[in-house]
């Protein structure tokens, strides 16, 4: 068994959206919380996990030199032991962002937890569930069960289906994955990006790019449902919230 000590995790932060729902002008990863940009609640969290070992951190690639020499000089007080080991830029959709990351991963890595920046309330009592589940599975994401029905309309807004609540899940990250595992998924199906959109298949998530270019199972995990992601306005007042209570 591999102890803690061996351990080679690296988190992906993607902090490269431009957030136009949020409608502020700013992207949102840059807007405060509790006197805290967004992006640095993760990636304080990664710092002080006793199971990520190395960063990686994605941001627009206009600001990645400054990111760089932030990170030069110390990258502010708030992180103490820096393990970010690549500043890169991020791409047109999120799955570019994340292709950009997986491809700077140039140190030994046994799992990739794939996280969005904008989810600032991840704790490590949800990275090490996920962490024991992917040394089991090789591929989970984190979610909570659906609180609300969900309904699957066609394109006039009508209902089509009401899928029975006890299946649904609100899928959130770190989506965690063996590194060679999301690394062949990936470079299969950026390939052929286009071809699934043209056919309407938008690729929201990491768990999607395996789903379509393997048969490897994807197992959900618990997380919690403080882990939101920010993305419209009223969402600031709920992480404003939550952020007190946040360690
Ligand atoms: O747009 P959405 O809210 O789904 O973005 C999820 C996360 O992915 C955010 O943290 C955002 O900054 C990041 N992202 C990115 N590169 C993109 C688009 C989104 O890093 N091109």
């Amino acid at each position: 068994m591999t102890s803690a000590s061996e351990i080679r995790n690296t988190a992906v932060v993607l902090a490269a959206g431009r957030g136009s729902r949020m409608k502020t002008g700013t992207p949102k990863q840059y807007l405060e919380i509790a006197g805290k940009p967004l992006y640095k609640y993760c990636l304080d969290t990664f710092e002080k996990s006793t199971l990520i070992t190395d960063i990686v951190l994605v941001v627009p690639e206009e600001d990645v030199a400054r990111f760089r020499e932030e990170l030069r000089k110390g990258f502010g007080e708030s992180i103490k032991e820096c393990k970010i080991r690549a500043v890169v830029p991020g791409g047109r959709e999120r799955y570019n962002s994340v292709n950009n990351a997986l491809q700077a991963i140039e140190w030994p890595c046994d799992y990739v937890f794939i996280h969005d920046g904008a989810r600032p309330f991840i704790d490590e009592d949800s990275i090490r569930r996920l962490y024991e589940a992917v040394k089991e599975c090789g591929a989970c994401v984190a979610g909570m069960p659906s609180k609300d029905t969900v309904k699957i309309t066609d394109e006039n807004g009508i209902v089509a289906q009401t899928p029975d609540r006890s299946h649904v899940w609100i899928i959130q990250t770190p989506q965690v994955f063996e590194r060679k595992l999301i690394t062949d998924a990936y470079a299969a199906v950026t390939e052929h990006a286009e071809e699934y959109a043209a056919r309407g298949i938008p690729i929201t998530d990491d768990a999607m790019i395996v789903e379509l270019s393997t048969d490897h199972p994807v197992k959900l995990i618990e997380a919690s449902y403080s882990n939101i992601k920010v993305t419209t306005p009223e969402d600031l007042a709920i992480a404003e919230a939550l952020a007190s209570s946040h360690p």
